[in-house]
This record gives structure tokens, C-alpha cells and sequence, in this order.
């Protein structure tokens, strides 16, 4: 089982997926019996379109097993809402995530320190996977120092790859039209290591969901 943890793709591989929604979306699928798993969040791309209601949208879907992660959310240091307000609604879906036992999905590009701070200070018993992770070698080391995971997908660091630990080591087709596949060959020939043994995703569902 090769776990895509973070897709905008409907996928018919028989690989398990996770597929990001917007809140449209989700609202639709969550009141229909469409099997799979999703994700939904706050990206820092659209903090404008939050409200107290898209919280209690997120807490309401908490309910659905369907519902297995939060995100994305995050921080961006390229989008105009000011870092302050980024980091509220990012607060509020920590707070849920902690409540509703999800993991969380982040996206976040140039704001490493303020992730970083917030995990220290919150201390989340939820893991945090940092999706389409590029940075470099030094950044992934910061970062599994500060006890999140990095989920690689088409483009990334190969350096950084190889220093992190098979356990915080997830793929992500995201947007690309790679297929998850061919990314967990990649990251297999770098880490040396058979493709099976590439298994946080799934190691991460079977907690979640007593699959076998
Ligand atoms: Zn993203």
C-alpha cells in the first residue's frame, strides 16, 4: 500500500489517497456516501474566506471518519493576510486537530521559525506533516528536530530526503501528474531502501483507522 498522503487527484490506483478538498466540496461529499479519505482546512491562500462558521463547518465534519486530516492550513510569508491573523486561524485548526484527533496537513513557505515556535509552545500530541516539503538538508533537520514529519513530492531535495528517518517520511502527488508510484521509487532508490519500507503513511492509517 502506497499512502498519497496530500492529492487533488480522484485516484483509481487501489493506493490509498488523501484527498484535499475545498470547502464546497466537502460540504457535498460528507453529506453523500462516497467512499475515501480527506482532507479539508483553511490554506493561508484563503484566510479571507474564514469565518466562525467555516470552524464549525471543520468541527462538524470532525464526526465523519471519512474526514482524516485537517489541511491545509499554515503560514505563508507571500500572502498579503498579515502574519498575526495567519497565525489565529492556524491556532483554531490546531486546537481541532488536538480535539478531534486529526493530523494536520501544513502548508507553509518562509514562516519555519513561527511553525517551529508554535510547536514548541503547543506541544501537539497530533502529528504534523509538512507537505511538498523542498527546503534544504539544514531546514528538514530543523524541522524533525521540532518533531514534524515531511511528506516529498514531484520537486524536492534529495539531501533532505536522505536525512530524514523512514518513520517521518511520507509522498504526496499533490498537483502533479506523477503518479504516487513512481515519486515512492524515487524516494526508495535515494533513501536504499526498499519501496515497502516507505510505510509512515501507511503506518499513520493503520493507527487511525484499525486497518490491517
Ligand atoms: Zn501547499
Amino acid at each position: 500500500m502506497l499512502v498519497d498522503i496530500h492529492t487533488y487527484k480522484q485516484t483509481d490506483t487501489g493506493n490509498p489517497a488523501v484527498r484535499n478538498l475545498t470547502f464546497s466540496e466537502a460540504e457535498k461529499l460528507f453529506s453523500s456516501d462516497r467512499k475515501g479519505l480527506f482532507s479539508v482546512g483553511v490554506h493561508p491562500w484563503f484566510i479571507n474566506e474564514y469565518s466562525n462558521e467555516t470552524i464549525e463547518n471543520l468541527r462538524k465534519w470532525t464526526k465523519d471518519e471519512r474526514f482524516f486530516a485537517i489541511g491545509e492550513c499554515g503560514l505563508d510569508k507571500n500572502v498579503k493576510t498579515c502574519l498575526d491573523q495567519q497565525i489565529l486561524v492556524f491556532k483554531e485548526q490546531i486546537q481541532l486537530s488536538e480535539q478531534f484527533h486529526k493530523p494536520l496537513i501544513i502548508h507553509c513557505v518562509g514562516c519555519f521559525n513561527e511553525l517551529f515556535d508554535l510547536k514548541k509552545e503547543l506541544n501537539p500530541v497530533q502529528i504534523w506533516i509538512i507537505h511538498g516539503f523542498r527546503g534544504k538538508p539544514e531546514l528538514a533537520k530543523q524541522a524533525l528536530k521540532a518533531g514534524c514529519a515531511l511528506s516529498y513530492g514531484e520537486h524536492y531535495n534529495p539531501e533532505s530526503v536522505r536525512v530524514t528517518p523512514l518513520d517521518k517520511l511520507f509522498a504526496e502527488t499533490d498537483e502533479s501528474s506523477q503518479k504516487i508510484e513512481e515519486i515512492y521509487n524515487q524516494l526508495a532508490s535515494i533513501k536504499l531502501c526498499n519501496v515497502d519500507e516507505l510505510n509512515a503513511g501507511y503506518v499513520l492509517l493503520k493507527s487511525l483507522l484499525n486497518i490491517l
